[in-house]
């Protein structure tokens, strides 16, 4: 890996289901030629997706990707030893990452979660309530990927019985307990002060200080993307079909949007956007 370049080195950050990985197969095959130019042009692509570190872990080796990521919605960046030529501060450490932690410690998330649904009285359901045999039939994961999603570090994906008023309400009580609420698409998530935006500019400071000048592009299609897409220089909205663009998106710079999501609107996106860098 080269110190410094006079080009800008563009890194990708990207989001994992229904944006490289089909929303039900969880599939990336058709974004295999992206995929290819990526790996060509040296181009570090960040998994960054509400996934655990277990489950984003075989997808890295699925994948054979050997950059840092995000798991858990901005939880936790984690980075191989020895992907930067430089210290830098960590909160802790594992066999092969150092781990840079921006979420609040999963048995607090889930207390917070079970109070709620105490004083609301709202019928709650989190992972942490779930067997790994329900949780993959909900998810269509086979046993051992429902093992590795039940791995929670930092955030507790959950469902509830009722429409938008009882969401709101529980939106407005994770609010005043200090934690955050966001939607990923499949379910509703409860973690701590992190999301993707705030891990993509932690690990985009220690990229500048390798590169020292660097493009990031972001590509995800929820609204736990979106501060993702806000952080990023070319943020890419996979768009599905006849739902609104989220609000914040409408007035970003250099916003690419597009029609479709999964691997295939993804593979598009990507060679398009490396086909306009590249000219
Ligand atoms: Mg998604």
């Amino acid at each position: 890996m080269p110190l410094t370049t006079t080009t800008p080195k563009r890194v990708i950050f990207t989001d994992l289901d229904g944006t490289l990985l089909d929303r039900n197969t969880y599939t990336f095959e058709p974004a295999q030629s992206a995929l290819q130019r990526i790996r060509q042009k040296d181009i570090p692509l960040v998994l960054t997706s509400s996934k655990t570190r277990a489950e984003i872990e075989g997808y890295r080796s699925k994948l054979e990707n050997s950059h840092p990521f995000i798991s858990e919605n901005g939880g936790a960046v984690f980075i191989p030893k020895g992907y930067f030529s430089f210290r830098f501060p960590y909160d802790r450490e594992t066999d092969h990452f150092f781990v840079l932690e921006l979420g609040v410690f999963y048995p607090r998330i889930i207390d917070v979660l079970a109070s709620i649904k105490k004083e609301t009285g709202i019928s709650i359901k989190g992972f942490s309530d779930l067997t790994e045999k329900e949780i993959s039939s909900i998810c269509g994961l086979d046993l051992k990927e429902a093992g590795y999603a039940k791995k929670r570090e930092y955030d507790e994906p959950f469902f509830l019985e009722g429409g938008e008023k009882e969401v709101e309400l529980v939106k407005r009580k994770i609010k005043e307990k200090g934690l955050t609420y966001v939607w990923a698409g499949r379910f509703h998530h409860l973690s701590g002060r992190n999301d993707k935006g705030k891990a993509v500019e932690m690990l985009k400071e220690l990229y500048e200080h390798q590169f020292f000048s660097v493009r990031t592009i972001g590509i995800g299609d929820s609204l736990n993307d979106l501060s993702m897409l806000l952080a990023v220089e070319r943020p890419i909205f996979l768009k599905e079909e006849g739902s609104p663009l989220p609000e914040p998106l409408r007035s970003k710079r250099n916003l690419t949007l597009i029609d479709g999501t999964g691997p295939e609107a993804w593979n598009e996106a990507i060679l398009h956007e490396l086909n306009e860098l590249d000219t």
